[in-house]
């Protein structure tokens, strides 16, 4: 790739930084994917990226193709159901303890295979203070509420000093115990990472979660790796989202570094979620049937400490259930069930 001081925005940017031929500026169905889903790649990951997105996990992630065009008619436009629970703007109350809070819908970097895809951009709805307030007026007269996760778009695109008021607000109710950010840039802005960022989420009483989101080990840059190690030496656990993704990470080989490098980057991986039917998508799903074995080979493999919990969002706001794979089966003598080990071999352990 040639090098770029800035993020690439679009088809032109991506065949000046060499991560799309010149023909595709001629294609009229990536025009229309560019046009229905916004680009943005930052240098880093323009630097990572080995090859067109067929061949190469990073560019898959990130560089628009036109098998986005495609839509199938389960695929929806906003397959978790964010709508369906939005209280205010700005606030998903989807489980009676916990909130979603999105104070901005802008990112890093555009996933091609974005759940938001449909909410998140440049010109994607941001809250103006008396938004915010009203949305932290909603958790503040909420008592059972006491966890806010803050995610988007990308918390951590917001100004320190944004940030400090929002982790401030959130500390003055009591009922608040856990705030946790979900971002993308420790990954791929690491430079974001700064004093002023970390100053912000320390300065809290609650205890401050930040869960990243990252699916392949080349992701994990020697920047990447600094950005979290500062966040883990200022005390902050840390926590990993992957999204399990044909072409990019639906090999137990690659599954088993990613989550190795995670562990070895002291951030413990947390959900492997299924993919979600966001339009344009179909490309990366994979079945559950090939995400359970995945998950099978990985036990065996793999410390606990490495294993994150195989989730699927059900369609329409249901939300997020263990999808496997299952090691109690009803096979023994007399019914009783029995327990597969991480070989596949079936034992009768007594238990009942
Ligand atoms: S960083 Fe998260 S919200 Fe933003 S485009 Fe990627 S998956 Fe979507």
């Amino acid at each position: 790739m040639t090098q770029r001081a800035t993020t690439a925005r679009s088809l032109n940017d991506l065949v000046e930084a060499g991560a799309l031929p010149r023909a595709a500026l001629d294609d009229p169905v990536l025009a229309r994917v560019a046009n229905d889903y916004v680009i943005a790649v930052t240098p880093e990951l323009l630097e990572l990226m080995d090859g067109p997105p067929e061949h190469d996990p990073i560019a898959r992630q990130f560089v628009p193709t036109a098998h986005e065009a495609t839509t199938t008619p389960a695929e929806l436009a906003d397959p978790i159901g964010d709508h369906a629970h939005a209280a205010v703007k700005g606030i998903v109350h989807r489980y009676p303890d916990r909130v979603l809070l999105k104070p901005l819908h802008a990112c890093p970097v555009y996933c091609r295979f974005c759940f938001r895809r449909e909410q998140v951009g440049p010109g994607g709805e941001a809250l103006d203070d008396a938004e915010l307030d009203a949305a932290l007026g909603y958790i503040a007269a909420r008592p059972q509420i006491w966890e806010v996760i803050v995610t988007g778009g990308d918390p951590f695109m917001l100004s320190p000093r944004r940030l400090s008021r929002i982790v401030a607000a959130l500390d003055a109710l009591a009922h608040v115990a856990v705030i946790r950010f979900h971002s993308r840039v420790p990954v791929v802005d690491p430079t974001r990472v700064n004093d002023e960022l970390i100053a912000a989420l320390k300065a809290a009483r609650a205890a401050v979660y930040v869960g990243v989101h990252c699916n392949h080990a080349r992701e994990l840059t020697p920047a990447a790796r600094a950005g979290l190690a500062r966040l883990a030496d200022a005390g902050i656990p840390l926590l990993s989202q992957s999204v399990l993704l044909r072409g990019v990470n639906d090999s137990v080989d690659v599954l088993e570094a990613l989550f190795r490098a995670l562990v070895a980057a002291r951030v413990r991986p947390y959900y492997l979620h299924h993919p979600d039917m966001a339009r344009g998508t179909g490309h990366f799903r994979l079945s559950i049937d090939e995400g359970q074995a995945l998950m099978r080979a990985l036990r065996g493999r793999l410390s606990g400490l490495c294993q994150p919990t195989y989730v699927l969002d059900i369609p329409g706001g249901h939300g997020k259930s263990p999808i496997g794979p299952n090691y109690v089966a009803d096979a023994g003598p007399d019914g009783r069930r029995m327990i597969t080990d991480y070989q596949g071999d079936l034992h009768d352990c007594a238990h009942e």
